[in-house]
């Protein structure tokens, strides 16, 4: 097997109702997305929560309009044996993250389903690239 790109990272900076940052991972050829009102944090104390949002297509990690800037873009590989599929089904991923603002080991753990929303927290993990006193 030849080397195959790294799946593609990118949060859009998304002036709606409400402000909030846009999380899109690449999975099985869509954008996996969380829509993050805090935005992420690098200290692993500040847990985010991340509502998932409908997938978009990968184009769509291209796109800036009025209400939209791409506030980060880079790529991602999974931590852990599990395919990235599996584990989102599982409700527990880790990913590092290398991007331009962001980089490092990030978590994202589902913790409820509320009718039909699934939320999620977003927290770093601890490493290098960790902020915060802890
Ligand atoms: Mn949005």
């Amino acid at each position: 097997m030849g080397a195959r790109p790294r799946p593609l990272y990118v949060i859009q900076k998304h002036q709606a109702t409400s402000l909030h940052y846009d999380l899109r991972l690449e999975v099985d050829g869509v954008l996996k997305s969380w829509a993050v009102p805090k935005g992420p944090s690098t200290d692993p104390r500040d847990k985010r929560l991340a509502i998932e949002v409908p997938d978009h297509s990968l184009a769509h990690g291209d796109y800036e309009g009025p209400n939209v800037e791409i506030w980060d873009r880079g790529t991602y590989r999974v931590l852990g044996d599990a395919p990235m599929n599996q584990a989102l089904a599982a409700g527990h991923v880790s990913v590092w993250i290398e991007g331009k603002r962001l980089r490092g080991g990030y978590t994202l753990q589902r913790t409820r389903v509320e009718r039909s929303q699934q939320q999620w927290l977003l927290i770093k993990r601890r490493d290098e690239e960790a902020t915060g006193d802890a």
